[in-house]
Protein backbone atom coordinates (compact mmCIF):
# COMPACT_ATOMS: atom_id res chain seq x y z
CA UNK A 1 0.00 0.00 0.00
CA UNK A 2 3.04 2.29 0.68
CA UNK A 3 5.82 2.56 -0.71
CA UNK A 4 7.66 3.87 2.87
CA UNK A 5 7.52 1.58 5.80
CA UNK A 6 4.56 2.10 7.97
CA UNK A 7 5.30 2.39 11.48
CA UNK A 8 4.39 -0.37 14.00
CA UNK A 9 1.52 0.18 16.62
CA UNK A 10 2.96 -0.65 20.31
CA UNK A 11 1.61 -2.29 23.41
CA UNK A 12 2.39 1.02 25.10
CA UNK A 13 3.79 3.92 23.10
CA UNK A 14 8.39 3.55 22.87
CA UNK A 15 10.47 6.26 21.93
CA UNK A 16 11.70 4.80 18.89
CA UNK A 17 15.87 5.05 17.94
CA UNK A 18 16.83 8.64 15.97
CA UNK A 19 17.42 8.49 12.18
CA UNK A 20 18.82 11.60 11.32
CA UNK A 21 17.50 13.23 7.85
CA UNK A 22 15.16 10.69 7.41
CA UNK A 23 12.12 12.60 6.66
CA UNK A 24 14.51 15.75 4.85
CA UNK A 25 13.10 14.74 1.36
CA UNK A 26 9.46 15.30 2.96
CA UNK A 27 8.31 18.68 1.21
CA UNK A 28 4.85 20.04 0.00
CA UNK A 29 4.28 21.67 -3.46
CA UNK A 30 5.57 24.92 -3.76
CA UNK A 31 2.76 27.35 -4.34
CA UNK A 32 2.83 28.71 -7.99
CA UNK A 33 3.05 32.43 -8.61
CA UNK A 34 -0.55 32.42 -9.52
CA UNK A 35 -1.54 31.06 -6.07
CA UNK A 36 1.13 33.21 -4.53
CA UNK A 37 0.87 37.17 -5.37
CA UNK A 38 -3.48 37.23 -4.89
CA UNK A 39 -2.39 36.46 -1.35
CA UNK A 40 0.91 39.51 -1.19
CA UNK A 41 3.23 37.20 -1.36
CA UNK A 42 5.77 36.84 -4.52
CA UNK A 43 5.58 34.14 -6.87
CA UNK A 44 9.36 33.05 -6.91
CA UNK A 45 12.22 33.92 -5.03
CA UNK A 46 13.71 37.58 -5.25
CA UNK A 47 17.30 38.01 -5.92
CA UNK A 48 17.37 39.96 -2.48
CA UNK A 49 15.44 37.46 -0.37
CA UNK A 50 18.02 37.14 2.53
CA UNK A 51 17.47 40.54 3.29
CA UNK A 52 13.34 40.25 2.83
CA UNK A 53 13.82 37.23 5.30
CA UNK A 54 15.43 39.09 7.83
CA UNK A 55 13.44 42.02 7.57
CA UNK A 56 10.69 39.56 7.87
CA UNK A 57 11.78 37.89 10.68
CA UNK A 58 12.46 41.25 12.55
CA UNK A 59 9.07 42.71 11.52
CA UNK A 60 7.54 39.08 13.36
CA UNK A 61 9.85 39.64 16.72
CA UNK A 62 8.63 43.20 17.06
CA UNK A 63 4.92 42.32 15.79
CA UNK A 64 4.51 39.41 18.78
CA UNK A 65 6.47 39.75 21.56
CA UNK A 66 5.87 35.80 22.32
CA UNK A 67 7.88 34.51 19.66
CA UNK A 68 11.14 36.47 20.89
CA UNK A 69 10.64 35.07 23.62
CA UNK A 70 10.25 31.71 22.54
CA UNK A 71 13.24 32.10 20.98
CA UNK A 72 15.09 33.51 24.11
CA UNK A 73 14.13 31.09 27.07
CA UNK A 74 14.44 27.49 25.88
CA UNK A 75 17.20 25.86 27.90
CA UNK A 76 17.32 22.74 26.43
CA UNK A 77 16.29 20.87 29.19
CA UNK A 78 14.55 17.87 26.58
CA UNK A 79 11.57 17.53 28.37
CA UNK A 80 9.52 18.12 24.74
CA UNK A 81 11.78 15.61 22.61
CA UNK A 82 9.55 12.51 22.58
CA UNK A 83 5.93 14.46 22.48
CA UNK A 84 5.43 15.31 18.83
CA UNK A 85 3.18 12.64 16.84
CA UNK A 86 5.84 13.34 13.88
CA UNK A 87 9.21 12.40 15.91
CA UNK A 88 7.50 9.24 17.35
CA UNK A 89 5.83 8.21 13.95
CA UNK A 90 9.08 9.35 11.68
CA UNK A 91 11.81 9.02 14.05
CA UNK A 92 13.76 11.92 12.19
CA UNK A 93 15.60 13.96 15.48
CA UNK A 94 14.63 17.33 13.30
CA UNK A 95 10.92 16.64 14.20
CA UNK A 96 11.40 17.16 18.22
CA UNK A 97 9.83 19.80 18.68
CA UNK A 98 13.13 21.67 20.57
CA UNK A 99 15.39 20.60 17.24
CA UNK A 100 12.48 21.90 15.26
CA UNK A 101 13.05 25.27 16.91
CA UNK A 102 16.41 25.06 16.78
CA UNK A 103 16.40 25.39 12.88
CA UNK A 104 14.51 29.19 13.31
CA UNK A 105 16.67 29.96 16.35
CA UNK A 106 20.19 29.42 15.13
CA UNK A 107 19.52 32.42 12.57
CA UNK A 108 17.67 34.14 14.71
CA UNK A 109 20.68 34.25 17.02
CA UNK A 110 22.90 35.06 14.05
CA UNK A 111 21.36 38.20 13.28
CA UNK A 112 19.14 39.57 16.29
CA UNK A 113 21.14 38.57 19.19
CA UNK A 114 25.18 40.39 20.13
CA UNK A 115 26.66 37.04 20.66
CA UNK A 116 24.81 34.98 17.02
CA UNK A 117 26.77 38.40 15.55
CA UNK A 118 30.18 38.41 17.01
CA UNK A 119 30.67 34.61 17.92
CA UNK A 120 28.16 32.66 15.94
CA UNK A 121 30.24 29.45 16.70
CA UNK A 122 29.56 30.08 19.89
CA UNK A 123 26.44 30.23 20.68
CA UNK A 124 25.16 27.49 17.31
CA UNK A 125 24.13 30.67 15.39
CA UNK A 126 24.29 29.87 11.23
CA UNK A 127 23.78 32.47 8.21
CA UNK A 128 20.49 32.17 6.53
CA UNK A 129 21.35 29.94 3.21
CA UNK A 130 19.18 28.84 0.70
CA UNK A 131 19.64 25.17 2.46
CA UNK A 132 18.76 26.60 5.42
CA UNK A 133 15.83 27.66 3.73
CA UNK A 134 14.93 24.21 2.43
CA UNK A 135 15.53 22.78 5.54
CA UNK A 136 12.74 25.69 6.91
CA UNK A 137 10.47 24.77 4.33
CA UNK A 138 10.71 20.68 4.72
CA UNK A 139 10.66 20.69 8.65
CA UNK A 140 8.06 23.99 9.28
CA UNK A 141 6.27 21.44 7.21
CA UNK A 142 6.45 18.45 9.15
CA UNK A 143 4.76 20.41 12.15
CA UNK A 144 0.76 20.49 12.57
CA UNK A 145 0.67 23.64 14.70
CA UNK A 146 -0.59 21.21 17.25
CA UNK A 147 0.88 22.29 20.16
CA UNK A 148 1.13 19.10 22.32
CA UNK A 149 4.79 19.85 22.72
CA UNK A 150 3.75 23.24 24.45
CA UNK A 151 1.91 21.29 27.27
CA UNK A 152 5.02 19.08 28.14
CA UNK A 153 7.56 22.63 27.99
CA UNK A 154 8.72 24.15 32.11
CA UNK A 155 8.23 27.28 29.55
CA UNK A 156 5.22 27.20 28.18
CA UNK A 157 6.84 27.33 24.41
CA UNK A 158 4.56 27.10 21.55
CA UNK A 159 6.23 25.77 18.79
CA UNK A 160 3.48 26.32 16.42
CA UNK A 161 3.68 30.05 17.00
CA UNK A 162 7.67 29.53 15.56
CA UNK A 163 6.55 27.00 13.07
CA UNK A 164 3.57 29.66 11.91
CA UNK A 165 6.38 32.71 12.15
CA UNK A 166 8.55 30.45 9.20
CA UNK A 167 6.14 29.77 7.39
CA UNK A 168 4.79 33.77 6.68
CA UNK A 169 9.08 33.92 6.10
CA UNK A 170 8.93 31.43 3.47
CA UNK A 171 5.47 32.84 1.98
CA UNK A 172 7.49 36.08 1.89
CA UNK A 173 10.29 34.93 -0.29
CA UNK A 174 8.05 33.35 -2.99
CA UNK A 175 8.22 30.07 -1.04
CA UNK A 176 4.31 29.23 -0.48
CA UNK A 177 2.68 25.75 0.10
CA UNK A 178 0.63 24.63 -2.91
CA UNK A 179 -2.35 23.51 -0.93
CA UNK A 180 -3.22 26.20 1.74
CA UNK A 181 -2.43 29.36 -0.56
CA UNK A 182 -4.44 27.27 -3.25
CA UNK A 183 -7.63 27.09 -0.86
CA UNK A 184 -7.19 30.40 0.58
CA UNK A 185 -7.58 31.82 -2.83
CA UNK A 186 -10.48 29.67 -3.71
CA UNK A 187 -12.13 31.20 -0.24
CA UNK A 188 -11.67 34.25 -1.79
CA UNK A 189 -13.55 33.74 -4.86
CA UNK A 190 -16.03 31.30 -4.24
CA UNK A 191 -16.39 31.18 -0.59
CA UNK A 192 -15.53 27.75 0.33
CA UNK A 193 -12.03 25.48 0.51
CA UNK A 194 -13.67 23.36 -2.21
CA UNK A 195 -14.30 25.83 -5.03
CA UNK A 196 -18.26 25.10 -4.81
CA UNK A 197 -20.22 27.28 -6.11
CA UNK A 198 -23.34 28.87 -4.87
CA UNK A 199 -25.58 26.47 -7.30
CA UNK A 200 -24.08 23.55 -6.72
CA UNK A 201 -24.45 24.14 -2.82
CA UNK A 202 -28.26 24.80 -2.88
CA UNK A 203 -28.21 21.93 -5.18
CA UNK A 204 -26.12 20.03 -2.20
CA UNK A 205 -28.52 20.78 0.59
CA UNK A 206 -32.16 20.33 -1.30
CA UNK A 207 -30.66 17.19 -2.14
CA UNK A 208 -30.15 16.32 1.47
CA UNK A 209 -33.73 17.42 2.66
CA UNK A 210 -35.16 15.04 0.43
CA UNK A 211 -32.67 12.53 2.02
CA UNK A 212 -34.19 13.41 5.49
CA UNK A 213 -37.43 13.35 4.55
CA UNK A 214 -37.51 10.33 2.56
CA UNK A 215 -35.66 8.82 5.86
CA UNK A 216 -37.55 10.31 8.46
CA UNK A 217 -41.06 11.07 6.81
CA UNK A 218 -40.18 15.09 8.21
CA UNK A 219 -39.42 18.24 6.16
CA UNK A 220 -36.47 19.42 7.63
CA UNK A 221 -35.33 22.35 6.62
CA UNK A 222 -31.04 22.90 5.39
CA UNK A 223 -31.60 26.83 4.09
CA UNK A 224 -29.41 29.15 2.14
CA UNK A 225 -29.00 32.67 2.15
CA UNK A 226 -32.04 32.97 4.13
CA UNK A 227 -32.34 36.82 5.49
CA UNK A 228 -33.62 37.30 8.63
CA UNK A 229 -32.74 34.03 9.68
CA UNK A 230 -32.12 33.97 13.75
CA UNK A 231 -28.68 31.40 13.32
CA UNK A 232 -25.70 31.52 10.79
CA UNK A 233 -24.21 28.21 10.74
CA UNK A 234 -20.60 28.12 9.52
CA UNK A 235 -19.38 25.15 8.91
CA UNK A 236 -16.49 23.10 7.07
CA UNK A 237 -16.98 22.63 3.20
CA UNK A 238 -16.17 19.07 3.25
CA UNK A 239 -20.09 19.11 5.27
CA UNK A 240 -21.66 19.65 2.26
CA UNK A 241 -20.96 16.44 0.65
CA UNK A 242 -18.37 13.95 1.69
CA UNK A 243 -18.86 11.12 4.49
CA UNK A 244 -19.05 11.50 7.29
CA UNK A 245 -18.81 15.11 7.24
CA UNK A 246 -21.94 15.25 5.63
CA UNK A 247 -23.31 13.22 8.59
CA UNK A 248 -22.53 15.89 10.84
CA UNK A 249 -24.56 18.50 8.45
CA UNK A 250 -27.55 16.89 8.39
CA UNK A 251 -27.36 16.23 12.63
CA UNK A 252 -26.99 19.78 12.81
CA UNK A 253 -30.56 20.78 10.84
CA UNK A 254 -31.79 17.91 12.83
CA UNK A 255 -30.83 19.94 15.73
CA UNK A 256 -31.97 23.09 14.65
CA UNK A 257 -35.40 21.60 13.72
CA UNK A 258 -36.17 20.26 16.92
CA UNK A 259 -35.04 23.48 18.77
CA UNK A 260 -37.14 25.61 16.43
CA UNK A 261 -35.07 28.04 15.38
CA UNK A 262 -34.62 29.88 12.05
CA UNK A 263 -31.00 29.18 10.51
CA UNK A 264 -29.33 29.54 7.10
CA UNK A 265 -26.23 28.92 6.10
CA UNK A 266 -24.44 31.51 3.70
CA UNK A 267 -23.33 30.99 0.53
CA UNK A 268 -20.73 34.14 1.23
CA UNK A 269 -19.20 32.20 4.28
CA UNK A 270 -19.37 28.77 3.05
CA UNK A 271 -16.56 27.68 4.30
CA UNK A 272 -15.71 27.43 8.57
CA UNK A 273 -11.66 26.69 7.81
CA UNK A 274 -9.60 29.36 7.90
CA UNK A 275 -6.01 28.44 6.10
CA UNK A 276 -4.59 32.16 7.22
CA UNK A 277 -3.84 30.66 10.51
CA UNK A 278 -1.78 27.55 8.83
CA UNK A 279 0.27 30.13 6.84
CA UNK A 280 1.22 32.46 10.31
CA UNK A 281 -0.41 35.02 8.36
CA UNK A 282 -2.60 37.61 10.43
CA UNK A 283 -3.74 39.99 6.72
CA UNK A 284 -4.86 36.83 5.23
CA UNK A 285 -6.65 35.19 8.82
CA UNK A 286 -8.18 38.68 8.95
CA UNK A 287 -9.77 38.71 5.59
CA UNK A 288 -10.95 35.24 5.30
CA UNK A 289 -12.62 35.67 8.60
CA UNK A 290 -14.35 39.12 7.55
CA UNK A 291 -16.47 36.85 4.98
CA UNK A 292 -18.34 36.08 8.18
CA UNK A 293 -19.31 39.29 9.40
CA UNK A 294 -20.18 40.37 5.74
CA UNK A 295 -22.08 37.58 5.62
CA UNK A 296 -23.83 38.19 8.79
CA UNK A 297 -24.89 41.60 8.16
CA UNK A 298 -26.40 40.83 5.16
CA UNK A 299 -28.50 38.28 6.21
CA UNK A 300 -29.55 40.09 9.52
CA UNK A 301 -28.91 37.54 11.63
CA UNK A 302 -28.92 37.22 15.50
CA UNK A 303 -26.40 34.39 16.32
CA UNK A 304 -23.51 32.71 14.91
CA UNK A 305 -22.91 28.73 15.17
CA UNK A 306 -20.00 27.30 14.15
CA UNK A 307 -20.46 23.22 12.44
CA UNK A 308 -17.55 20.75 13.31
CA UNK A 309 -14.47 22.12 12.59
CA UNK A 310 -11.14 22.13 15.06
CA UNK A 311 -8.71 25.13 13.77
CA UNK A 312 -11.74 27.29 12.57
CA UNK A 313 -12.94 26.92 16.28
CA UNK A 314 -10.00 28.61 17.53
CA UNK A 315 -9.86 30.97 14.62
CA UNK A 316 -13.71 31.97 15.95
CA UNK A 317 -13.72 31.58 19.71
CA UNK A 318 -10.05 32.96 20.09
CA UNK A 319 -9.68 35.69 17.46
CA UNK A 320 -12.99 36.58 15.77
CA UNK A 321 -14.03 38.81 17.88
CA UNK A 322 -10.42 40.90 16.94
CA UNK A 323 -10.44 39.88 13.62
CA UNK A 324 -13.84 40.34 12.70
CA UNK A 325 -15.62 42.44 15.68
CA UNK A 326 -16.74 44.15 16.86
CA UNK A 327 -20.23 41.61 17.04
CA UNK A 328 -22.24 44.42 18.09
CA UNK A 329 -25.70 43.91 15.68
CA UNK A 330 -25.73 40.03 17.05
CA UNK A 331 -27.72 39.03 19.89
CA UNK A 332 -25.36 39.60 23.46
CA UNK A 333 -27.39 36.95 25.54
CA UNK A 334 -25.42 33.52 23.37
CA UNK A 335 -22.14 33.16 22.87
CA UNK A 336 -20.54 34.68 20.25
CA UNK A 337 -19.75 32.97 18.26
CA UNK A 338 -20.99 29.32 19.98
CA UNK A 339 -20.26 26.08 18.97
CA UNK A 340 -22.94 23.52 17.52
CA UNK A 341 -21.67 20.86 20.14
CA UNK A 342 -22.55 23.55 23.23
CA UNK A 343 -25.80 24.55 21.18
CA UNK A 344 -26.78 20.72 20.95
CA UNK A 345 -25.94 20.20 24.67
CA UNK A 346 -27.91 23.17 26.23
CA UNK A 347 -30.81 21.59 24.34
CA UNK A 348 -30.13 18.04 25.89
CA UNK A 349 -29.53 19.35 29.59
CA UNK A 350 -33.01 21.19 29.08
CA UNK A 351 -34.46 18.30 27.83
CA UNK A 352 -35.35 19.38 24.47
CA UNK A 353 -34.20 17.16 22.53
CA UNK A 354 -35.41 13.40 22.34
CA UNK A 355 -32.17 10.78 22.00
CA UNK A 356 -33.23 6.94 21.40
CA UNK A 357 -29.47 5.83 22.04
CA UNK A 358 -30.33 1.81 21.03
CA UNK A 359 -30.08 3.47 17.39
CA UNK A 360 -26.37 3.81 17.73
CA UNK A 361 -25.90 -0.10 19.61
CA UNK A 362 -24.04 -1.37 16.56
CA UNK A 363 -21.06 1.18 17.61
CA UNK A 364 -18.85 1.28 20.34
CA UNK A 365 -17.07 4.57 20.82
CA UNK A 366 -14.28 6.15 21.52
CA UNK A 367 -13.35 9.96 21.32
CA UNK A 368 -10.45 12.26 19.72
CA UNK A 369 -9.40 15.75 21.19
CA UNK A 370 -8.73 17.52 18.10
CA UNK A 371 -5.55 19.44 19.15
CA UNK A 372 -7.22 23.35 17.96
CA UNK A 373 -10.27 22.41 19.88
CA UNK A 374 -8.37 20.65 22.77
CA UNK A 375 -5.40 23.24 23.23
CA UNK A 376 -6.47 26.69 21.04
CA UNK A 377 -9.56 27.31 22.79
CA UNK A 378 -12.63 26.37 24.94
CA UNK A 379 -16.07 25.58 24.74
CA UNK A 380 -19.62 26.87 26.68
CA UNK A 381 -19.02 29.01 29.95
CA UNK A 382 -17.47 25.82 31.66
CA UNK A 383 -13.68 25.28 32.28
CA UNK A 384 -12.31 22.09 30.19
CA UNK A 385 -15.63 22.42 28.58
CA UNK A 386 -14.16 21.83 25.41
CA UNK A 387 -13.46 18.17 26.44
CA UNK A 388 -16.60 17.33 28.40
CA UNK A 389 -19.04 18.98 26.32
CA UNK A 390 -18.09 16.47 23.19
CA UNK A 391 -18.34 13.53 25.22
CA UNK A 392 -21.73 14.58 27.16
CA UNK A 393 -23.12 15.04 23.78
CA UNK A 394 -21.80 11.61 22.82
CA UNK A 395 -23.14 9.54 25.83
CA UNK A 396 -26.37 11.41 25.46
CA UNK A 397 -26.41 9.39 22.13
CA UNK A 398 -24.79 6.02 22.33
CA UNK A 399 -24.82 3.23 25.05
CA UNK A 400 -20.93 2.46 24.90
CA UNK A 401 -18.05 5.02 25.43
CA UNK A 402 -15.09 4.15 26.27
CA UNK A 403 -11.79 7.40 26.63
CA UNK A 404 -8.65 6.37 25.38
CA UNK A 405 -5.44 6.17 27.88
CA UNK A 406 -5.64 9.29 29.99
CA UNK A 407 -2.04 10.20 28.73
CA UNK A 408 -3.28 10.85 25.06
CA UNK A 409 -6.81 12.23 25.26
CA UNK A 410 -7.86 15.98 26.43
CA UNK A 411 -4.64 18.59 26.70
CA UNK A 412 -2.90 15.67 25.99
CA UNK A 413 -4.63 14.30 22.46
CA UNK A 414 -2.40 13.31 19.77
CA UNK A 415 -2.93 15.50 16.52
CA UNK A 416 -4.62 12.93 13.93
CA UNK A 417 -1.22 13.64 11.67
CA UNK A 418 -3.01 15.94 8.95
CA UNK A 419 -3.50 19.00 10.72
CA UNK A 420 -1.96 22.29 10.02
CA UNK A 421 -2.44 22.65 6.74
CA UNK A 422 -0.69 19.11 5.80
CA UNK A 423 -3.86 17.45 4.58
CA UNK A 424 -2.16 16.95 1.41
CA UNK A 425 -1.87 14.17 -1.03
CA UNK A 426 2.19 15.05 -1.24
CA UNK A 427 2.30 14.34 2.53
CA UNK A 428 0.87 11.32 2.58
CA UNK A 429 4.09 9.59 3.96
CA UNK A 430 4.12 12.36 6.94
CA UNK A 431 0.84 12.07 7.68
CA UNK A 432 0.60 7.84 7.97
CA UNK A 433 3.79 8.10 10.06
CA UNK A 434 2.27 11.13 11.95
CA UNK A 435 -0.91 8.88 12.77
CA UNK A 436 0.65 6.29 14.62
CA UNK A 437 0.60 7.59 18.01
CA UNK A 438 -3.04 8.21 17.51
CA UNK A 439 -3.56 4.93 16.07
CA UNK A 440 -1.57 3.19 18.69
CA UNK A 441 -4.13 4.56 21.25
CA UNK A 442 -6.86 3.47 19.17
CA UNK A 443 -5.16 -0.01 18.92
CA UNK A 444 -5.18 -0.23 22.83
CA UNK A 445 -8.65 0.89 23.57
CA UNK A 446 -9.85 -1.14 20.78
CA UNK A 447 -8.48 -4.27 22.49
CA UNK A 448 -9.53 -3.39 25.82
CA UNK A 449 -13.45 -2.92 25.13
CA UNK A 450 -14.01 -3.57 21.45
CA UNK A 451 -14.31 -0.13 19.97
CA UNK A 452 -15.24 -0.25 16.80
CA UNK A 453 -15.51 3.71 16.26
CA UNK A 454 -14.20 6.73 16.93
CA UNK A 455 -15.79 10.03 16.46
CA UNK A 456 -13.96 13.82 16.10
CA UNK A 457 -15.36 17.17 15.49
CA UNK A 458 -13.16 18.20 13.50
CA UNK A 459 -13.18 18.03 9.41
CA UNK A 460 -9.58 17.94 8.95
CA UNK A 461 -9.64 14.72 11.31
CA UNK A 462 -12.07 13.15 10.12
CA UNK A 463 -10.47 13.31 6.41
CA UNK A 464 -7.38 12.22 7.89
CA UNK A 465 -8.48 9.43 9.65
CA UNK A 466 -10.28 8.31 6.20
CA UNK A 467 -7.13 8.36 4.83
CA UNK A 468 -5.11 6.48 7.40
CA UNK A 469 -6.78 4.08 9.41
CA UNK A 470 -7.13 1.59 6.85
CA UNK A 471 -2.92 1.84 6.72
CA UNK A 472 -2.96 0.71 10.70
CA UNK A 473 -5.49 -2.15 10.18
CA UNK A 474 -8.69 -0.42 10.56
CA UNK A 475 -11.67 0.51 8.10
CA UNK A 476 -12.20 4.32 6.74
CA UNK A 477 -15.37 4.19 7.75
CA UNK A 478 -14.63 3.81 11.29
CA UNK A 479 -14.38 7.84 11.72
CA UNK A 480 -17.80 9.63 12.74
CA UNK A 481 -19.30 12.77 13.23
CA UNK A 482 -20.50 13.47 16.45
CA UNK A 483 -23.36 15.12 14.76
CA UNK A 484 -23.88 11.85 13.16
CA UNK A 485 -24.41 9.89 16.40
CA UNK A 486 -26.68 12.61 17.13
CA UNK A 487 -28.63 12.20 13.72
CA UNK A 488 -28.78 8.45 14.66
CA UNK A 489 -30.28 8.97 17.98
CA UNK A 490 -32.47 12.24 17.50
CA UNK A 491 -35.95 10.91 17.27
CA UNK A 492 -37.77 14.10 15.07
CA UNK A 493 -41.12 14.86 16.47
CA UNK A 494 -43.70 13.46 13.73
CA UNK A 495 -41.56 11.15 12.38
CA UNK A 496 -41.63 7.16 11.70
CA UNK A 497 -39.21 7.04 14.34
CA UNK A 498 -41.49 8.61 17.19
CA UNK A 499 -44.91 6.71 15.54
CA UNK A 500 -42.54 3.40 16.22
CA UNK A 501 -40.99 4.25 19.82
CA UNK A 502 -44.51 5.23 21.08
CA UNK A 503 -46.32 2.30 19.61
CA UNK A 504 -43.76 0.03 21.53
CA UNK A 505 -44.46 1.97 24.70
CA UNK A 506 -48.28 2.05 24.64
S1 LIG B 1 3.32 21.78 17.68
FE1 LIG B 1 2.77 19.59 17.48
S2 LIG B 1 3.54 19.02 15.45
FE2 LIG B 1 4.58 20.94 16.03
S3 LIG B 1 6.47 20.30 17.05
FE3 LIG B 1 4.94 20.55 18.67
S4 LIG B 1 4.08 18.49 18.95
FE4 LIG B 1 5.14 18.50 16.95
S1 LIG C 1 10.67 21.46 26.82
FE1 LIG C 1 10.78 23.67 26.42
S2 LIG C 1 12.67 24.37 27.40
FE2 LIG C 1 12.80 22.12 27.27
S3 LIG C 1 13.86 21.71 25.33
FE3 LIG C 1 11.68 21.71 24.85
S4 LIG C 1 11.20 23.80 24.23
FE4 LIG C 1 13.20 23.87 25.28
Amino acid sequence: MADYEVPKLNEYPIIPKLQPDTMKHSSPFIAKEQFQTPLGFPGELPDNWKDVAIDKMGELLGKYRSLQVFLDICVHCGACTDKCHYFLGTTDPKNMPVARQELLRKVYRRYFTFAGKYFPKLVGAVDLTEEVLDDWYSYFHQCSQCRRCSVFCPYGIDTAEISMAAREILDCVGKGQKYCNEIIGKVYVVGNNLGLPEPALRDTLEGLEEEIEEDTGVKVRLPLDEKGADILLVTPSADFFAEPHVDGLIGYAKVFHEAGVSWTCSSKASEAANFGMFIGSYENMRKVSMRIREAALELGVKRIVFGECGHAWRVAYSFLNTLAGPFDFLDQNYPIPQHICEFTHNLIKDNKLRLNKEENDHMKLTFHDSCNVARGAGMGQVEGGQFTIPREVIKACCNHFYDMPQDTIHDATFCCGGGGGLLTDDLMELRVKGAQPRMEALKAVTEQHEVTNIAAICAICKSQFSKTLPYYGFTMDQIVSVHQLVSNAIVLKGSEQEAELDGETE
